[in-house]
């Protein structure tokens, strides 16, 4: 019921109740013609290792999926790149400085907020940071772990895309 087509009721540019939901992403106005589309919003994740080789993953502060660990990342803002997005959202979460980055992997993802469901393309980047000793939990994360292959417990993990992004970056 989270789904845009169950959501969106009326035209945002006129307001009409004639909102067709037209397949499966768009919508068009009866009344006065405007076509809306439903497309993935890019996100970032970033992959970041410490000296010992562990993944560092980010503990959500907030809902959804709040307590369950993710990768350091969040969405690409309107006229941002996904490079600048990744500097950005690092910066925020963990008062990190990304000094190098790789492009690895991506997935789709649905991410449910305000009771509407976003879907997104999650982007990974393999990042190296300048240096851990400014490291900050900040912004919309309670805390850090650092895991590895051995010791992840993949339940924990709040999304499918991420739990992929993961496998893909350790080669599972
Ligand atoms: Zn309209």
């Amino acid at each position: 019921m989270t789904k845009p087509q169950n959501v969106l009721k009326y035209c945002p540019k006129c307001g009409s109740s004639k909102f067709e939901f037209e397949g499966e992403r768009s919508f068009k106005c009866a009344d006065c013609g405007f076509h809306f589309f439903i497309n993935g919003a890019a996100a970032v994740a970033a992959l970041i290792e410490n000296e010992k080789g562990e993944l560092l993953l980010s503990v959500r502060a907030f809902d959804p999926n709040k307590g369950m660990l993710d990768l350091p990342g969040g969405f690409v803002d309107p006229n941002e790149s996904a490079e600048h997005a990744l500097y950005r959202e690092i910066k925020e979460e963990l008062n990190l400085d990304v000094e190098k980055i790789d492009f690895l992997v991506s997935f789709p993802n649905e991410y449910i907020f305000s009771g509407y469901t976003v879907y997104t393309c999650d982007l990974a980047f393999r990042c190296r940071v300048k240096g851990w000793e400014n490291m900050k939990i900040q912004d919309d994360i309670s805390d850090v772990k650092f895991v590895n292959k051995d010791n992840l417990d993949w339940n924990l993990v709040c999304a499918d895309s991420i739990k992929k992004i993961i496998k893909a970056h350790w080669q599972l």
